[in-house]
C-alpha cells in the first residue's frame, strides 16, 4: 500500500501507450509521477498492437517521398467526416511531428518509418505512398531488469 505521506504531481491511471506516454513526459518535465495498473502487467492491449502510429508530415519521410499538412488535411477531409471537434484534429496534425520529436529527445522512444506502407486510402486526395506510419525500433528488455 502506498504510504499516506507520499504524494505526487501526477497520477497516471492505466499503463497502455496513453498512461505510459502521459507518465513519461511528466516525468521528463521534472514531475513526480504514479503509475497505477490494475494488472500484473504493463502495456494493456497497447502491448498487443503493432505500434504504429499515423503522423503526418514527420521529420523521418522516407527518402523521396513529401508531405505536408495541407495534404494530410485533404486526406482526412476526404476519409473521415469533419468531427465535432475539430480543433483536437488539427492540434494532432500541427504538432504530431513536435510530439514525435519530444518522446525521442527526451524518453528512451525511438520510432522509425515504416517501408513501403500506403495510407489506407492510397487514391484519395493528399493520400501518400508511404512515410505517414511510424513504429517504435526495437527495445532491449534487459534494461527493464527483473
Ligand atoms: C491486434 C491489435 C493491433 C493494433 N495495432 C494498432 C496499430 O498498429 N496502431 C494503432 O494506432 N493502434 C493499434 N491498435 C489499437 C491500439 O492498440 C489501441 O487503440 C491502444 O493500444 C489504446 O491505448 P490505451 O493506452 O488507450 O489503452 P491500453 O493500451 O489498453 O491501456 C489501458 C491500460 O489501463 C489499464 N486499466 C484499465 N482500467 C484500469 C483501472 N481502473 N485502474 C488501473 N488500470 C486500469 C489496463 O489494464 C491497461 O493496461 C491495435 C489493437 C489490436 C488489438
Amino acid at each position: 500500500m502506498m504510504p499516506a505521506h507520499e504524494t505526487y504531481d501526477v497520477i497516471v491511471i492505466g499503463a497502455g501507450a496513453g498512461g505510459m506516454t502521459a507518465a513519461a513526459v511528466a516525468a521528463a518535465e521534472g514531475l513526480r509521477v504514479l503509475v497505477i495498473e490494475k494488472t500484473a502487467f504493463v502495456g494493456g492491449t497497447t502491448a498487443w498492437s503493432g505500434g504504429m502510429i499515423w503522423i503526418p508530415a514527420n521529420a523521418k519521410m522516407e527518402a523521396g517521398l513529401s508531405d505536408s499538412i495541407t495534404d494530410a488535411v485533404q486526406y482526412l477531409s476526404s476519409t473521415v467526416p469533419e468531427p465535432a471537434n475539430a480543433g483536437l484534429r488539427a492540434a494532432f496534425l500541427a504538432r504530431g511531428p513536435e510530439a514525435i520529436g519530444y518522446l525521442e529527445a527526451n524518453t528512451e522512444v525511438r520510432l522509425q518509418p515504416v517501408k513501403d506502407y500506403p495510407d489506407y486510402y492510397p487514391e484519395r486526395l493528399g493520400a501518400t505512398r508511404g512515410g505517414r506510419v511510424l513504429e517504435p525500433a526495437a527495445f532491449d528488455g534487459v534494461w527493464l531488469g527483473k
